[in-house]
Protein backbone atom coordinates (compact mmCIF):
# COMPACT_ATOMS: atom_id res chain seq x y z
CA UNK A 1 0.00 0.00 0.00
CA UNK A 2 1.78 3.12 -1.21
CA UNK A 3 2.51 5.99 1.47
CA UNK A 4 -0.49 5.17 3.77
CA UNK A 5 -1.55 8.04 6.06
CA UNK A 6 0.51 10.20 4.65
CA UNK A 7 -0.98 13.74 4.04
CA UNK A 8 -1.75 15.15 0.67
CA UNK A 9 -1.70 18.64 2.13
CA UNK A 10 1.12 20.93 1.83
CA UNK A 11 2.57 18.48 -1.26
CA UNK A 12 3.08 20.89 -4.72
CA UNK A 13 1.60 20.27 -8.64
CA UNK A 14 4.80 18.36 -9.40
CA UNK A 15 4.51 16.22 -6.53
CA UNK A 16 1.02 15.58 -6.67
CA UNK A 17 1.86 15.29 -10.80
CA UNK A 18 4.17 12.21 -9.62
CA UNK A 19 1.54 10.94 -7.60
CA UNK A 20 -1.45 10.63 -10.05
CA UNK A 21 1.19 8.98 -11.95
CA UNK A 22 2.33 6.24 -9.69
CA UNK A 23 -1.23 5.57 -8.43
CA UNK A 24 -2.19 5.12 -12.14
CA UNK A 25 -4.91 8.41 -11.37
CA UNK A 26 -6.21 9.91 -14.29
CA UNK A 27 -4.07 12.32 -15.24
CA UNK A 28 -6.01 15.36 -14.21
CA UNK A 29 -6.56 14.35 -10.94
CA UNK A 30 -3.32 16.24 -9.96
CA UNK A 31 -5.16 19.77 -11.21
CA UNK A 32 -8.13 18.65 -9.33
CA UNK A 33 -6.17 17.56 -5.73
CA UNK A 34 -5.02 20.82 -6.04
CA UNK A 35 -7.93 22.81 -6.56
CA UNK A 36 -9.83 20.83 -4.07
CA UNK A 37 -7.14 21.42 -1.14
CA UNK A 38 -5.92 24.75 -1.80
CA UNK A 39 -8.75 26.83 -3.74
CA UNK A 40 -11.97 24.89 -2.42
CA UNK A 41 -10.40 24.50 1.04
CA UNK A 42 -12.50 20.76 1.72
CA UNK A 43 -11.53 18.62 4.46
CA UNK A 44 -12.18 15.11 3.20
CA UNK A 45 -11.83 13.24 0.20
CA UNK A 46 -15.54 12.56 0.08
CA UNK A 47 -16.00 16.30 -0.27
CA UNK A 48 -13.95 15.81 -3.81
CA UNK A 49 -17.59 15.69 -5.40
CA UNK A 50 -16.04 15.60 -9.09
CA UNK A 51 -13.79 12.40 -8.10
CA UNK A 52 -14.91 9.11 -8.97
CA UNK A 53 -16.23 6.92 -5.76
CA UNK A 54 -13.93 4.26 -6.25
CA UNK A 55 -11.18 7.29 -6.71
CA UNK A 56 -12.15 9.08 -3.58
CA UNK A 57 -12.34 5.46 -1.88
CA UNK A 58 -8.55 4.84 -3.47
CA UNK A 59 -7.13 7.99 -1.65
CA UNK A 60 -9.34 7.34 1.83
CA UNK A 61 -7.73 3.95 2.10
CA UNK A 62 -4.42 5.19 1.21
CA UNK A 63 -3.72 8.98 1.95
CA UNK A 64 -4.32 11.30 4.90
CA UNK A 65 -5.70 15.01 3.74
CA UNK A 66 -4.23 16.54 6.21
CA UNK A 67 -6.65 18.46 7.93
CA UNK A 68 -7.67 18.71 11.55
CA UNK A 69 -10.00 21.03 13.25
CA UNK A 70 -9.00 22.83 16.16
CA UNK A 71 -8.94 21.46 19.79
CA UNK A 72 -9.96 24.75 21.50
CA UNK A 73 -11.20 28.26 20.12
CA UNK A 74 -11.27 31.75 22.79
CA UNK A 75 -12.57 34.96 21.49
CA UNK A 76 -10.77 38.05 23.51
CA UNK A 77 -13.77 40.98 23.94
CA UNK A 78 -11.55 43.09 21.53
CA UNK A 79 -12.16 40.44 19.00
CA UNK A 80 -8.70 38.18 18.84
CA UNK A 81 -9.15 34.88 18.75
CA UNK A 82 -6.83 32.19 19.82
CA UNK A 83 -7.00 28.68 18.17
CA UNK A 84 -4.89 25.86 19.55
CA UNK A 85 -4.15 22.85 17.32
CA UNK A 86 -2.83 19.35 18.08
CA UNK A 87 0.92 18.69 17.23
CA UNK A 88 3.31 16.27 17.71
CA UNK A 89 2.91 13.76 20.11
CA UNK A 90 0.36 15.03 22.78
CA UNK A 91 1.60 18.68 21.92
CA UNK A 92 -0.44 21.92 20.88
CA UNK A 93 0.39 24.87 18.58
CA UNK A 94 -1.03 28.61 18.54
CA UNK A 95 -2.46 30.51 15.77
CA UNK A 96 -3.98 34.11 16.43
CA UNK A 97 -6.26 36.02 14.32
CA UNK A 98 -6.38 39.38 14.74
CA UNK A 99 -8.64 41.64 13.59
CA UNK A 100 -8.19 45.18 12.92
CA UNK A 101 -10.75 47.54 10.84
CA UNK A 102 -11.25 45.66 7.75
CA UNK A 103 -7.82 43.60 8.29
CA UNK A 104 -7.81 39.97 9.22
CA UNK A 105 -4.48 38.54 10.43
CA UNK A 106 -3.26 35.22 11.03
CA UNK A 107 -0.36 34.86 13.17
CA UNK A 108 1.33 31.46 12.53
CA UNK A 109 3.08 28.83 14.47
CA UNK A 110 5.97 27.13 12.83
CA UNK A 111 7.43 24.92 15.97
CA UNK A 112 6.71 22.47 18.58
CA UNK A 113 8.07 24.98 21.20
CA UNK A 114 11.29 26.59 20.26
CA UNK A 115 15.08 26.13 20.16
CA UNK A 116 15.59 30.23 20.54
CA UNK A 117 14.91 30.07 24.50
CA UNK A 118 14.43 34.03 24.33
CA UNK A 119 14.16 34.55 27.84
CA UNK A 120 10.90 36.94 27.55
CA UNK A 121 9.49 34.40 25.61
CA UNK A 122 6.73 31.65 27.12
CA UNK A 123 6.97 29.73 24.05
CA UNK A 124 10.95 29.58 24.47
CA UNK A 125 10.21 27.98 27.98
CA UNK A 126 8.12 25.07 27.24
CA UNK A 127 10.38 22.24 25.93
CA UNK A 128 10.89 21.30 22.59
CA UNK A 129 8.60 19.42 20.40
CA UNK A 130 10.19 19.53 16.91
CA UNK A 131 9.15 20.85 13.94
CA UNK A 132 5.36 21.48 11.82
CA UNK A 133 5.31 20.15 9.02
CA UNK A 134 4.21 21.97 5.50
CA UNK A 135 0.80 20.22 6.25
CA UNK A 136 0.80 21.17 9.76
CA UNK A 137 1.46 25.50 9.02
CA UNK A 138 -1.03 25.10 6.33
CA UNK A 139 -4.00 23.29 8.70
CA UNK A 140 -3.48 26.43 11.05
CA UNK A 141 -4.40 28.54 8.16
CA UNK A 142 -7.35 26.55 6.13
CA UNK A 143 -9.18 25.59 9.69
CA UNK A 144 -9.85 28.83 11.08
CA UNK A 145 -13.43 29.91 10.82
CA UNK A 146 -11.74 33.59 9.42
CA UNK A 147 -9.99 31.70 6.41
CA UNK A 148 -11.69 32.87 3.45
CA UNK A 149 -11.72 36.49 5.26
CA UNK A 150 -7.74 36.86 5.91
CA UNK A 151 -5.91 39.74 4.82
CA UNK A 152 -2.06 39.18 5.70
CA UNK A 153 -0.16 36.01 7.53
CA UNK A 154 2.25 36.36 9.49
CA UNK A 155 4.53 33.91 10.41
CA UNK A 156 5.10 34.75 14.32
CA UNK A 157 3.45 32.58 16.58
CA UNK A 158 5.16 29.36 18.53
CA UNK A 159 8.81 28.21 17.00
CA UNK A 160 11.33 30.11 15.05
CA UNK A 161 9.96 29.45 11.02
CA UNK A 162 13.75 29.97 9.72
CA UNK A 163 14.91 27.03 12.05
CA UNK A 164 12.47 25.06 9.88
CA UNK A 165 13.07 26.44 6.70
CA UNK A 166 12.19 23.69 4.17
CA UNK A 167 8.91 23.27 5.79
CA UNK A 168 8.25 27.07 6.00
CA UNK A 169 9.86 27.44 2.46
CA UNK A 170 7.38 24.44 1.00
CA UNK A 171 4.47 26.44 3.02
CA UNK A 172 5.12 29.80 0.99
CA UNK A 173 5.04 28.24 -2.06
CA UNK A 174 1.62 26.58 -1.66
CA UNK A 175 0.61 29.89 -0.60
CA UNK A 176 1.92 32.11 -3.34
CA UNK A 177 1.31 29.81 -6.50
CA UNK A 178 -1.06 29.96 -8.62
CA UNK A 179 -2.04 25.98 -8.52
CA UNK A 180 -1.96 26.74 -4.75
CA UNK A 181 -3.61 29.78 -2.47
CA UNK A 182 -2.16 32.20 -5.08
CA UNK A 183 -2.01 34.57 -1.88
CA UNK A 184 0.34 37.58 -2.91
CA UNK A 185 3.98 37.48 -1.23
CA UNK A 186 3.30 40.72 -0.26
CA UNK A 187 0.52 39.87 2.42
CA UNK A 188 2.86 38.01 3.89
CA UNK A 189 5.56 38.26 6.96
CA UNK A 190 8.09 36.06 8.01
CA UNK A 191 9.75 36.95 11.68
CA UNK A 192 13.03 35.63 12.48
CA UNK A 193 15.81 36.31 15.17
CA UNK A 194 18.38 35.65 12.04
CA UNK A 195 19.60 31.97 11.45
CA UNK A 196 22.18 32.48 8.97
CA UNK A 197 21.20 29.20 6.60
CA UNK A 198 17.62 29.37 6.58
CA UNK A 199 17.57 33.35 5.95
CA UNK A 200 20.31 33.54 2.94
CA UNK A 201 17.73 30.73 1.54
CA UNK A 202 14.85 32.79 2.23
CA UNK A 203 15.63 35.92 1.16
CA UNK A 204 16.40 34.12 -2.65
CA UNK A 205 13.47 31.65 -2.74
CA UNK A 206 10.71 33.83 -1.24
CA UNK A 207 9.63 37.66 -1.64
CA UNK A 208 7.82 38.05 1.82
CA UNK A 209 8.51 40.24 3.70
CA UNK A 210 10.70 40.20 6.44
CA UNK A 211 10.09 41.41 9.98
CA UNK A 212 13.53 40.62 12.41
CA UNK A 213 13.36 39.97 16.04
CA UNK A 214 15.61 43.09 17.77
CA UNK A 215 14.96 43.57 20.89
CA UNK A 216 18.48 45.37 21.84
CA UNK A 217 20.89 46.84 19.54
CA UNK A 218 23.83 45.44 21.58
CA UNK A 219 25.25 42.66 20.84
CA UNK A 220 26.32 41.06 24.10
CA UNK A 221 22.53 42.03 25.76
CA UNK A 222 20.88 40.40 22.95
CA UNK A 223 23.73 37.26 23.30
CA UNK A 224 22.03 37.21 27.02
CA UNK A 225 18.27 37.83 25.74
CA UNK A 226 18.18 35.85 22.92
CA UNK A 227 20.91 33.00 23.18
CA UNK A 228 20.55 31.30 19.45
CA UNK A 229 20.53 34.87 18.19
CA UNK A 230 24.72 34.43 18.76
CA UNK A 231 24.62 31.90 15.47
CA UNK A 232 24.56 35.33 13.75
CA UNK A 233 26.21 38.24 14.94
CA UNK A 234 24.35 41.64 14.42
CA UNK A 235 27.22 42.57 12.07
CA UNK A 236 26.55 39.95 10.40
CA UNK A 237 22.77 40.30 10.20
CA UNK A 238 23.44 43.58 9.40
CA UNK A 239 25.37 42.50 6.25
CA UNK A 240 23.05 40.04 4.99
CA UNK A 241 20.05 42.85 5.11
CA UNK A 242 21.94 44.75 3.04
CA UNK A 243 21.87 42.53 0.49
CA UNK A 244 18.72 43.19 -0.79
CA UNK A 245 16.62 46.17 -2.07
CA UNK A 246 14.12 47.15 0.88
CA UNK A 247 13.12 50.26 -0.71
CA UNK A 248 10.90 48.22 -3.76
CA UNK A 249 7.82 46.36 -2.77
CA UNK A 250 9.53 43.66 -0.03
CA UNK A 251 9.45 44.85 3.48
CA UNK A 252 11.42 45.29 6.25
CA UNK A 253 10.78 45.38 9.51
CA UNK A 254 12.20 44.88 13.25
CA UNK A 255 10.07 43.73 16.22
CA UNK A 256 11.30 45.42 19.61
CA UNK A 257 9.54 43.56 22.67
CA UNK A 258 10.08 46.81 25.30
CA UNK A 259 11.42 45.30 28.62
CA UNK A 260 11.06 47.55 31.04
CA UNK A 261 14.56 48.85 32.63
CA UNK A 262 16.46 46.49 30.18
CA UNK A 263 15.91 47.73 26.96
CA UNK A 264 14.64 50.70 26.99
CA UNK A 265 17.24 53.30 27.79
CA UNK A 266 18.35 56.63 25.62
CA UNK A 267 21.35 54.25 25.34
CA UNK A 268 19.29 51.94 23.67
CA UNK A 269 17.22 54.41 21.51
CA UNK A 270 20.71 56.53 19.89
CA UNK A 271 21.80 52.87 19.06
CA UNK A 272 18.69 51.96 17.20
CA UNK A 273 19.23 55.18 15.32
CA UNK A 274 22.40 54.43 14.93
CA UNK A 275 22.10 51.09 13.28
CA UNK A 276 18.73 51.51 11.60
CA UNK A 277 18.72 54.74 9.74
CA UNK A 278 20.94 53.30 7.08
CA UNK A 279 18.39 50.61 6.19
CA UNK A 280 14.12 51.61 4.91
CA UNK A 281 12.91 49.97 7.64
CA UNK A 282 9.77 49.50 10.27
CA UNK A 283 10.48 49.68 14.04
CA UNK A 284 7.27 47.63 15.75
CA UNK A 285 7.79 48.53 19.74
CA UNK A 286 5.89 45.93 21.56
CA UNK A 287 5.18 46.34 25.16
CA UNK A 288 6.63 43.07 27.07
CA UNK A 289 3.17 40.83 27.81
CA UNK A 290 4.20 39.29 31.94
CA UNK A 291 3.64 35.66 32.23
CA UNK A 292 4.09 33.29 34.94
CA UNK A 293 7.43 32.77 36.67
CA UNK A 294 8.93 35.96 34.11
CA UNK A 295 11.09 37.52 35.39
CA UNK A 296 10.42 40.88 33.48
CA UNK A 297 8.24 43.76 33.90
CA UNK A 298 5.71 45.32 31.35
CA UNK A 299 7.01 49.32 30.89
CA UNK A 300 4.85 52.20 31.23
CA UNK A 301 2.87 53.08 28.46
CA UNK A 302 5.05 56.64 28.12
CA UNK A 303 8.36 54.91 27.99
CA UNK A 304 7.26 53.32 24.67
CA UNK A 305 6.04 56.77 23.44
CA UNK A 306 8.96 58.56 24.16
CA UNK A 307 10.81 55.43 22.48
CA UNK A 308 8.58 55.61 19.37
CA UNK A 309 8.92 59.88 19.20
CA UNK A 310 12.67 59.89 19.52
CA UNK A 311 13.07 57.12 16.77
CA UNK A 312 10.65 58.99 14.46
CA UNK A 313 11.84 61.86 14.44
CA UNK A 314 15.31 60.97 14.07
CA UNK A 315 14.78 59.12 10.44
CA UNK A 316 13.53 55.54 12.08
CA UNK A 317 9.98 54.71 11.26
CA UNK A 318 8.63 53.61 14.17
CA UNK A 319 5.11 52.43 15.57
CA UNK A 320 3.76 51.00 18.43
CA UNK A 321 2.20 47.83 18.02
CA UNK A 322 -1.18 47.70 20.49
CA UNK A 323 -1.63 44.92 22.57
CA UNK A 324 -4.10 42.45 21.60
CA UNK A 325 -6.18 39.78 23.07
CA UNK A 326 -4.98 40.57 26.71
CA UNK A 327 -7.70 38.23 28.69
CA UNK A 328 -7.11 34.83 26.28
CA UNK A 329 -3.76 34.21 27.13
CA UNK A 330 -2.39 36.10 24.40
CA UNK A 331 1.51 36.07 24.81
CA UNK A 332 2.53 33.81 22.40
CA UNK A 333 2.80 30.10 24.14
CA UNK A 334 0.84 31.01 27.16
CA UNK A 335 -2.05 29.48 25.55
CA UNK A 336 -0.40 26.13 24.98
CA UNK A 337 1.54 26.43 28.28
CA UNK A 338 -2.06 26.80 30.25
CA UNK A 339 -3.33 24.01 28.34
CA UNK A 340 -0.51 21.62 28.64
CA UNK A 341 -1.17 22.23 33.12
CA UNK A 342 -4.82 21.61 32.38
CA UNK A 343 -4.46 18.22 30.55
S1 LIG B 1 10.51 34.94 20.78
FE1 LIG B 1 10.25 33.71 18.92
S2 LIG B 1 12.33 32.94 18.50
FE2 LIG B 1 12.35 33.63 20.64
S3 LIG B 1 11.85 31.79 21.85
FE3 LIG B 1 9.91 32.86 21.43
S4 LIG B 1 9.11 31.87 19.59
FE4 LIG B 1 11.29 31.38 19.71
Amino acid sequence: MAQENLPLLGRNYAEFQALVATEHYPRFTAKQLCDWLYKKHVATFDAMTNLSKTLRADLNENYALGRSAPLEVRTSRDGTRKYLFAANEGRTVETAMIPDADRRTLCVSSQVGCRMHCQFCATGQQPWGGNLSAAQILNQILSVDECDELSNLVFMGMGEPLDNTDELLRTLQVLTTEWGLAMSPRRITVSTVGVRKGLERFLKESEAHLAVSLHTPFEDERRELMPASGGLSLKDLFALLRTVNWRGQRKLSFEYVVLAGVNDSARHVEELIRILRPIPCLVNLISYHPHDGAEFSRPKDMVLVRMRDRLNNSGVHTTIRASRGMDIDAACGLLSTTYAQRS
